[in-house]
């Protein structure tokens, strides 16, 4: 009998030692995201009831489950109902019946809010787990209808930029905003059952080189090329080395074209503060490795400049210009065969089938393509200009790291159910790195 209870004592001594290691271990990270700002006014809830509470814990407030309180700044302080003043509020929710979510402008979210005025504005700052902030990441940066490796994949990117960007924001006095910027963080609204198994399937796991936790960029197309983070933004990453990505060769991003009229450019350039004037010439000016155009020059009555490719992205818009991976075509209305058009690409330079009569734009000016000649010989006409500008392109997203639509066809490509193929993805997108817990 003393031996059995000897075995027992043990063995619940060996299980809470264990249960101790692992909440030890699970003693979550929190992050501090902004949420929400306004100068005015914001209206604050819970899905139970829920308290204020001041910077010092002492509770200040009670609320029934059904009130949302709106809260108003004066100078750098915050107007609770009533007129108090705090320098800063905590809101947190106090009953069960609601899953413990806290509302901002009836929006919900895990843990707890806090809530200060500064330079004019109220600050509404979700202060939440990383584990419960990623499941209100990877449903906003990747659709949850995608395969779970994909998914996966995802999570233990978005994790660790989550760790490894901590405190980005810590001069305006949180750790992350909920935005493109950090990264897109939508809350307990956006969280679906397959993202939510993603990030508890990986709890925990981050991508380290040589035991530092990576930038894990990661894009959304590279329409075949991934390119180097050295090449794009000049410091070079050891694991972001640009890859021939046969899995995101055919995705939806893989070819596209946009238009602008020379005008749009223009006014788009000036807005950016480049007052190009009269738009006369826009083109490649250097190739990154992968084919993505390093720097842009844009000529005008109103002056020159050499942007880099990410930069005319910027003034373009990022959507609407999706990719660096461009080739410049300038269109010029007005003849009877139609139009048409010189490329500048790096890929098709020279390549393209030039009808007759077409007009084509050199380094040296405008040409006309010969009637019996073809397109060996141009005939140069002057004083016309082209009216539209044309990129063709591939990819979207700046081509570093992780391509999601890759990620996507390699799970989708991959045969059977293989909880551990996230980490194939992975590696493949950023080269050396471990997967490990953090
Ligand atoms: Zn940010």
């Amino acid at each position: 009998m003393g031996k059995f209870l000897g075995r027992l004592g043990l063995a619940l001594f060996l299980a809470a030692s264990l249960l101790a290691e692992r909440v030890d271990a699970a003693t979550p990270t929190y992050l501090k995201v902004k949420v929400f700002s306004t100068p005015d006014a914001v209206t604050v809830g819970a899905r139970s009831s829920f308290a204020f509470f001041d910077p010092s814990g002492r509770r200040i407030a009670e609320f029934p489950s059904t009130s949302t309180v709106k809260l108003t700044r004066d100078g750098n302080q915050v107007v609770l109902p009533g007129g108090v003043r705090q320098e800063r509020v905590r809101v947190i929710a106090s009953g069960n019946e609601g899953n413990g979510l806290v509302l901002v402008m009836g929006r919900p979210y895990r843990g707890e809010l806090e809530v200060w005025a500064a330079s004019g504005w109220l600050i509404v700052v979700n202060v939440v787990s990383i584990e419960d902030y990623l499941r209100g990441v990877v449903p906003a940066e990747m659709p949850p209808t995608w395969p779970e490796e994909a998914l996966k994949a995802q999570a233990v990117v978005a994790r660790t930029f989550a760790y490894k960007n901590r405190g980005r924001h810590a001069a305006e006095g949180y750790d992350l905003c909920a935005t493109q910027h950090c990264q897109v963080y939508g809350g307990a609204v956006v969280e679906r059952a397959a993202s939510d198994r993603a990030v508890k399937e990986t709890a925990g796991l981050v991508l380290r080189y040589q035991g530092q936790l990576i930038d894990a960029y990661y894009h959304a197309s590279s329409g075949g090329r991934t390119e180097a983070a050295g090449a794009v933004w000049g410091t070079e990453r050891p694991y972001l080395k640009g890859i021939e990505d046969e899995w995101d060769r055919t995705g939806p991003y893989a070819e596209w074209k946009v238009s602008f009229t020379l005008e749009e450019i223009a006014a788009l350039l000036e807005k950016a503060g480049f007052p190009v004037g009269r738009l006369e010439d826009i083109r490649p000016l250097a190739y990154l490795p992968s084919g993505r155009v390093g720097s842009f020059l844009v000529r005008g009555s109103g002056g020159e400049w050499t942007l880099p490719g990410e930069k005319l992205r910027q003034v373009l818009g990022t959507t609407v210009l999706k990719s660096t991976w461009v080739e410049v075509e300038k269109v010029s209305a007005g003849t009877q065969e139609g139009v048409l058009a010189v490329v500048q690409g790096a890929s098709s330079q020279g390549k393209k089938l030039i009808p007759h009569g077409a007009r084509i734009i050199t380094a040296e000016g405008i040409s006309t393509v010969g009637r019996r000649s073809g397109s060996s010989s141009p005939t140069p006409s002057r004083g016309s200009r082209p009216d539209q500008v044309v990129f063709r392109g591939r990819g979207y997203g700046h081509g570093v790291g992780m391509s999601q639509w890759g990620a996507r066809r390699m799970a989708e490509n991959h045969p059977g159910p293989d909880p551990e193929f996230f980490r194939q993805i992975l590696t493949y997108y950023y080269q050396g790195v471990t997967i490990e817990p953090y």
